[in-house]
């Protein structure tokens, strides 16, 4: 078997053996297929797709490669949660403490911000304190003991994906279903979970921008995660503005708070779903009863508590959080013009906010968990010149920053066609 024939095989479109697929994923764990080949590959899988059958090979070759979780000595089923990537999307500081508090045992491994996207793991450690990295041995204990434990990403898992990741990144080969699909179901298999919950966004701040092709990945994801052994459902949801109010790390974790405290927002809505999908999938009952146990959480407080005691858990500052509240550095935005808010360029709000300083441009970049944005307007409203669009949180303004976030949103006579914000649920 050699690289070249594999490449030449893909370039006219046949489906890879499983045979071959295990050879690629072993070249690029031990380094014997150059960036050089393994880039023509991939570009040639983006142009040709693949099937089913190639996607669940390449997923189950990944998942396999490095190590592996195993919740053996967890007593019950473990669910996890996944999002696509989106802006101002918080939804696993609602969701996480909402099935936590129903007595669901989760066992979350997160990742850092991704280009425009925020990272779970960068938005717990605006929290002081707050530790990310558990041993695998604390890891179970916190949740043999709590029911629930966050930790990065660890080293050794997926050891392909990491560097065919790296390598899709700078040669534009991200946008490709059986491509993402191995990516994030192979780290979703190594991580262990019984129960995984996909929430694939859709729209201008999303790396799936149609509908359609966003629906075909979720397809693919559950599919795939079912053909591992795995209950797994999925929600598209639309990602052309923002989810919460907030973007940011620190303004994100208030976000979550206020919906956990009661406020029913676009945020609520999405973090609804996903929570009563995984109640669904957890306790055995069906979709209409697992929304009625997520609103009983939140409003008898037992899910905000459950967050005070998952921060209190891995060392978080309760004082800081309690007394959690916005900066007071900050610039407001006004409309120049009456209409209403037609377009807003979600990606560029993201990349906004790693301008502020709120996320990284390198790897070795410090973040600024105080910087962000808050958005007072959504699409469709009506506003008038003078009106606030967005509020700038701020350590240094860069004068090109005011424009940049003033281009962001766009204003028109006409009220705009809006999109649903729940576009499909898979189960
Ligand atoms: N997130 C991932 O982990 N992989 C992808 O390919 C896309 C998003």
């Amino acid at each position: 078997m050699n690289i070249i024939s594999i490449i030449e095989k893909k370039k006219y479109g046949y489906a890879l053996s499983e045979e071959e697929i295990r050879f690629v994923v072993e070249g690029i764990v031990d380094n014997s297929i150059p960036d050089y080949q393994l880039s023509a590959l991939l570009m040639a899988i983006v142009l040709k797709g693949m099937n089913k059958d190639e996607t669940y090979n390449l997923t189950r070759y990944m998942s396999l490669n490095g190590d592996q979780a195993k919740f053996d000595s967890v007593d019950g089923l473990v669910a996890d949660k996944h999002s696509t990537g989106g802006v101002g999307d918080s939804t696993t500081f609602v969701v996480l403490p909402v099935i936590a508090a129903l007595g669901i045992k989760v066992a979350k491994m997160s990742g850092r911000g991704l280009g425009h996207t925020g990272g779970t793991i960068d938005k717990l450690e605006s929290i002081p304190n707050f530790k990310t990295e558990l041993s695998s041995d604390e890891f179970i204990k916190i949740i043999n003991k709590k029911g629930i434990a966050i930790i990065g990403q660890t080293l050794n898992m997926c050891t392909a994906d990491k560097k065919l990741y790296a390598l899709r990144d700078v040669t534009a080969t991200v946008d490709s279903i059986p491509l993402i699909t191995s990516s994030i179901m192979s780290k979703k298999i190594a991580g262990g979970a019984d129960i995984i919950t996909l929430d694939v966004k859709c729209g201008n701040g999303a790396f799936m921008q149609d509908k359609a092709n966003a629906i075909e990945l979720a397809n693919m994801m559950v599919d795939i995660g079912k053909q591992a052994g795995k209950r797994v459902s999925a929600v598209v949801t639309d990602m052309n503005q923002p989810l919460d109010t907030y973007i940011g790390n620190k303004l994100e974790i208030m976000g979550a708070i206020n919906v956990l405290k009661g406020e029913k927002n676009r945020l609520y809505e999405v973090s609804k779903v996903i929570a009563s999908l995984i109640i669904k999938d957890a306790l055995s009952i069906n979709l209409q009863d697992a929304v009625i146990k997520v609103d009983e959480v939140i409003r008898n407080g037992k899910a905000y508590e459950k967050l005070i005691d998952i921060i209190a858990t891995q060392g978080g500052d309760i004082g800081y959080i309690k007394n959690i509240s916005e900066g007071n550095r900050y610039i407001d935005i006004l409309s120049d013009s009456e209409g209403y808010i037609s377009f807003i360029d979600t990606k560029e709000l993201g990349n906004i906010l790693v301008a502020l300083g709120g996320g990284r441009m390198s790897l070795e970049d410090k973040i600024d968990y105080e910087v962000g944005l808050k958005m007072y307007v959504e699409l469709g409203n009506k506003v008038t010149v003078g009106d606030r669009l967005l509020r700038v949180y701020y350590n240094q303004l860069d004068e090109s920053i005011k424009n940049r976030v003033t281009n962001a949103i766009e204003i028109q006579k006409e009220p705009p066609q809006l999109n649903d914000l729940i576009i499909e649920v898979i189960q």
